[in-house]
This record gives C-alpha cells, sequence and structure tokens, in this order.
C-alpha cells in the first residue's frame, strides 16, 4: 500500500507560475519591491467594491448561528434567486435558483461539471494555450486532456482542429473567453462555428458533447462582445466566479449554471449536485453567499485595467515587441524574442522582469504578461524590457 502517487506528484511539482511569484517575492525581499517587475499572478489589483464591505458589514449583525450556520449544499435559495436573476436581466434569459450550484470559485465549478459529465477513459479538449490547472482537473475526473492549438495567427478557436480531434470518447469542449493566458475574446461567428461542429458530432456518434465555458473574465473585455455561449450552443454548461470581477480570489466564491435549454438539464442538475457532494465541495463559504445577494450587479470597475493594458501595449510596441492584441481579461499575450520561451524567461529574469513562460500554457515560443500590477509598475518596468531587447539586437 502507497499513498495516492497522483496527488503526490500534484503536490510534490509545484505550478510553474506559483514557483515563478514565489521567487518574485524573494527577489523583492533581498533589492526591493519596486525594483522587481512580477507579472506573473492572475491576483487582481483593483480593489473589491465598496459595497461588499457594507454587505459584510451588514452580515454582521445576524445571529452567529445563521451567519456561520451551513446552507444547503447547492446554497442558499436568495444567492441562487440574486445570480438566476441578474443573469436574466443581463442576457434576457429564465433561468431559476435551482439551475445552480453555488461553489468555492471557479476552480471548484469546473471540477464538478468535469466529474458531472465525463465517466473515466472519456476525453476532454481544451484549446492550447489554456490554463494549466485544466489538466489536473480533467485527470481527476477520470478523463484525457486532448489538446487542440487555437489558431496561431488570430488566437481565435480552431474550429477544424476542434473538429478533428473529436472521437467517440470525447465528452466535452472547455472553452474560456475572455481568455487567460491570452487575453483574446472569441468572436460570435467562431463560437457558432464551434457549436455547429458539436451538433453534427453528438448527432453523429449519438450522444451528448458538452461545451464548458469557463468564464471568470466575463466582465473585464475593452469594447468587443463577449457573447453569451448557451445562446449559441444548448449543450452549454457554465462556471463562473467572482475571483476577478469582484476582485474575491481569496474567499472563494462561484457557481455552475446549468442553462434550462441544455437538452439534458433534468439529468445534470442531480449530476452537478452528486459531483458536489462526492468532492466535498457542499455549502460554498456562506458569508459570501450572502454578499452576492447584495453585489450580484456591481459593475466591474476595468479602468485600472485598461489603462495599464494601454500603458504595457504602447511601451512595448514602441521598443518593438510583438504581442496578440488584448482584448480581454488581464493578460496580454508576447512573442518571445527566441523560440525557446523558457530561455527568453531566464534572461528576462536577469532584467528583473517576471512573465510566464508560455510552456505552462502548453505551447511554445510566447510569454504571459499579467497586467493585473499597479500603473507605476508597467511605467517603471520599461527601460528593463528596452534593455532585454537590446540584447537580443548584440
Ligand atoms: N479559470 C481560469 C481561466 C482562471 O484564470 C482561473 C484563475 O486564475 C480559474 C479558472 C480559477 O478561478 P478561481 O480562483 O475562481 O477558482
Amino acid at each position: 500500500m502507497s499513498i495516492n502517487q497522483q496527488s503526490y506528484g500534484y503536490g510534490a511539482s509545484k505550478s510553474s507560475i506559483r514557483e515563478i511569484a514565489a521567487y518574485g517575492a524573494m527577489r523583492k525581499a533581498q533589492i526591493g519591491a519596486q525594483n522587481v517587475f512580477d507579472f506573473s499572478l492572475g491576483n487582481p489589483s483593483v480593489p473589491a467594491p465598496d459595497a461588499v464591505r457594507d454587505s459584510i458589514a451588514h452580515a454582521l449583525s445576524l445571529p452567529a448561528t445563521a451567519l456561520h450556520g451551513y446552507t444547503p449544499a447547492n446554497g442558499l435559495p436568495a444567492a441562487r434567486e440574486a445570480v438566476a436573476a441578474s443573469l436574466n436581466r443581463r442576457f434576457g434569459t429564465a433561468y431559476q435558483a435551482d439551475d445552480l450550484y453555488l461553489t468555492c470559485g471557479a476552480a471548484a465549478s469546473i471540477s464538478i461539471v468535469l466529474n458531472a459529465v465525463c465517466n473515466a477513459g472519456e476525453e476532454v479538449i481544451v484549446i492550447a494555450p489554456y490554463f494549466p490547472e485544466y489538466a489536473v482537473f480533467i485527470q481527476n475526473a477520470g478523463a484525457t486532456c486532448v489538446e487542440v492549438m487555437a489558431d496561431v495567427k488570430t488566437f481565435q478557436i480552431d474550429v477544424e482542429a476542434v473538429e478533428a480531434a473529436i472521437t467517440p470518447r470525447t465528452a466535452a469542449v472547455m472553452i474560456d473567453s475572455p481568455n487567460n493566458p491570452v487575453g483574446s475574446v472569441y468572436a460570435r461567428a467562431n463560437l457558432q462555428a464551434l457549436a455547429a461542429v458539436l451538433e453534427q458530432k453528438s448527432a453523429e456518434y449519438g450522444h451528448a458533447i458538452y461545451l464548458i465555458s469557463d468564464e471568470p473574465y466575463r466582465e473585464i473585455a475593452y469594447d468587443v462582445e463577449v457573447p453569451w455561449v448557451p445562446d449559441l450552443y444548448d449543450r452549454t454548461i457554465v462556471c463562473y466566479s467572482y475571483s476577478k470581477s469582484l476582485s474575491l480570489p481569496g474567499e472563494r466564491i462561484g457557481w455552475v449554471l446549468v442553462p434550462s435549454n441544455n437538452p439534458e438539464h433534468d439529468e445534470l442538475v442531480p449530476a452537478i449536485a452528486g459531483a458536489g457532494r462526492k468532492m466535498g465541495f457542499v455549502c460554498a463559504p456562506a458569508l459570501f453567499q450572502r454578499v452576492l445577494i447584495d453585489c450580484v450587479d456591481e459593475p466591474t470597475n476595468i479602468e485600472a485595467y485598461a489603462r495599464n493594458r494601454e500603458a504595457l501595449t504602447q511601451g512595448l510596441s514602441a521598443i518593438g515587441y510583438e504581442y496578440i492584441e488584448p482584448q480581454g481579461a488581464f493578460y496580454l499575450w508576447m512573442k518571445a524574442l527566441e523560440p525557446d520561451a523558457n530561455a527568453f524567461f531566464e534572461r528576462a529574469k536577469s532584467y528583473e522582469l517576471l512573465p510566464v513562460p508560455s510552456d505552462s500554457f502548453g505551447c511554445t515560443g510566447w510569454v504571459r504578461v499579467g497586467y493585473c500590477v499597479s500603473h507605476q509598475t508597467i511605467v517603471d518596468s520599461m527601460p528593463a524590457w528596452q534593455k532585454l531587447w537590446d540584447s537580443y539586437q548584440r
């Protein structure tokens, strides 16, 4: 008998994003925070809205047993009603509280959905480059992660490549728009083309292929449409969290939505509840369920990210760097100055610049520059980006 080797492996090998962030923290302690340009983590630099504090203060006046007590496994009915009503106002839908399952953030939402829809030996397609934890969550659900590279020019979904990767074992395709790590937003036509393929393949193989739409960055988009995916494909399941939109990543609050137009809705809702039960992902933090009742319609403050995006793109393009124009989220996807992104990262590190090499996201030759940092960090980093560039011209 031995401990679970898969779990040991995940715990013993840290995520490279976290390793870079840990290095950044150590380096800041050594040479001063203002001298290290850490673009590694996706931790929002915008504070949570004041309404969140007000809501917490209000909740503290509740009797302690009510405040700290268990809620139903899928969340307080009033919180789920508030979320459903908010979605209905925004998207013209008719969702109900029971279509929602509240979770400890998008990571839990994704894990629950994968465990609800996958059987051992099935496959889940992800669009590379992708959030690296997807592979961990997919393997934990007993499925195989199948990487399909995005269109390398536009970083939109390469629908033909997805079509070619679908097999009779495909249980789901997972997308993330606005996208981490690229900052792209999938256009309506791109999603419609994907929907047409999934419909045709579901019919051909005689079983549902689900579209798992992971959307923690939905509200962070710069003047582009972020289509509501369940309107385009009936078999969509949406995973969401308030980690980015309300800057609450440490509070662990989000949801899964099984839209009412999903043909397997009535089986999926109990399967989601069962997956939550199986994994012990029940009763999301009660205080933040209450915060949702008050704050679900709070606007996301994207001005600071928009300003950072402007400064970063202008500064880097003036130097000569190539990147994908970011349409959403708070990441810039920049071409490394040599084919090996890890080697480029090592050289960037010597100028105290800490982006994340693209190999961590399942593709080579790029880096992710997270601009959820202070504006000053972006401004102050420009001479270092210039020196890094110059070092490649010699
Ligand atoms: N999905 C994507 C694409 C993310 O970028 C993240 C976090 O950075 C998550 C899911 C996990 O979000 P949460 O912190 O809400 O679990």
